[in-house]
């Protein structure tokens, strides 16, 4: 089977492999679409000091059953699912808890946990193999069309269910950045709370996607935005902000405009640093914002983001390519080409 393989820095190839086998409590999953996260981008262009080279990218697939271990049953041949991100142990405190993205075991203090396509083997490709408690069976749901709930759907979602006591009606929500993740965050504001939801990009035709997809008002982000979200809830700022980006002026953005008691929730990997001043007189955060720099989702969260998509409430707006045409997928990506989600299709 093919599968494409992170070989080194920058440098990833379609190789010929042998298909997995599954072990006792595996399943065999046929690919059906692998979605292309920001994530994999930020991987590529790390150093030799990622742990993980020789394996086969990918941490948004979905398919369709093939074959399972002896272990496993419950499975038919043929059902549709998707393959969680958060590969956790199931048993410790976190996961018990259900918190089971902070998993102790398969992840560590700096370290998320076990994540296919960075580590094991992962989406993109003809095949892969996963335990069957990783998979959700999602019905009906196009296969293709639903990898990217996996991370683009299901890391909004937590952030959006961690901040959700600010999310009342009348609460004003500023989503940055409308791309794979955040066109899926907005959907989830618009279908599951009450808010009011400003949707701010630096790119026209992703302002395009935020008003198709029903965000109250849309805003380049220039050296005004700030200015204007203050001015839209009378100077008092926005209750809550997610970040999908994380470069410095989008964390300086999100701080200027959040509210007092109000929730900054930073998901994107951009490098920006987060500052706040302590005394009154240097104050740039207003007092009581809760912060979380917001990693992944549960379980139960993608059982949420399925169920909503299932309803017809969300919906991936999807670019594919054949597998064999990775290349061009991640080049569009990178160039800030891609509407919504680009998914490979073996
Ligand atoms: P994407 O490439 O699909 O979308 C990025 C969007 O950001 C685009 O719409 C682009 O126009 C916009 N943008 C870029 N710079 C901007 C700026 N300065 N101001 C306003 N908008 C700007 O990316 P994605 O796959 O949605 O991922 C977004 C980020 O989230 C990435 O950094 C990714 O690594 C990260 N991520 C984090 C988690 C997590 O668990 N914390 C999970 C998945 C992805
Ligand atoms: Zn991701």
């Amino acid at each position: 089977m093919r599968a494409v393989k992170l070989v080194s820095p920058g440098k990833m190839e379609l190789q010929e492999v042998e298909r997995p086998v599954p072990g006792p409590d595996e399943v065999l999953v046929r690919i059906a679409g692998a979605g292309l996260c920001h994530s994999d981008l930020h991987v590529l262009h790390m150093g030799e000091e990622w742990p993980f080279f020789g394996g086969t990218v990918g941490h948004e697939g979905s398919g369709r059953v093939e074959s399972w271990g002896a272990d496993v049953d419950g499975f038919a041949e043929g059902d549709a699912v998707l393959v969680s991100v958060v590969w956790a142990c199931g048993h410790c405190r976190a996961c018990v808890e259900g918190r089971d993205n902070a998993c102790e075991v398969n992840g560590s203090r700096h370290m998320f946990p076990t994540t296919p396509g960075l580590g094991p083997d992962g989406a993109m490709a003809d095949y892969m193999v996963t335990k069957a408690r990783y998979l959700d069976r999602i019905g009906d749901l196009d296969p293709v069309a639903a990898a990217p709930l996996a991370d683009a759907g299901v890391t909004p979602m937590h952030a959006i269910n961690s901040a959700r006591s600010r999310l009342t009606p009348g609460s004003t929500a500023v989503v940055i950045a409308v791309g794979g993740l955040g066109h899926m965050g907005l959907q989830i504001l618009k279908a599951t709370t009450g808010a009011r939801i400003i949707a701010v990009d630096n790119d026209e035709s992703k302002l395009a996607i935020a008003r198709e997809h029903g965000a109250d008002l849309v805003l380049k982000s220039d050296a005004d935005t700030a200015q204007r979200i203050l001015d839209e809830t009378n100077g008092y700022g926005a209750d809550v902000v997610f970040d999908f980006v994380g470069v410095q002026p989008t964390v300086d953005l999100a701080t200027k405009v959040v509210s007092p008691e109000g929730a900054l929730r930073f998901v994107g990997l951009g490098g920006g640093t987060f500052t706040f001043g302590a005394d009154s007189n240097t104050a740039v955060l207003p007092w009581g914002v809760n912060v979380q720099r917001s990693y992944g989702g549960t379980r139960a969260d993608q059982l949420e983001v399925i169920a909503l998509a299932q309803q017809g409430k969300i919906a991936v707006e999807t670019v594919t390519y054949p597998l064999a045409d990775f290349q061009r997928a991640f080049d569009d990506l990178e160039a800030g080409k891609v509407p919504g989600r680009a998914i490979l299709v073996p």
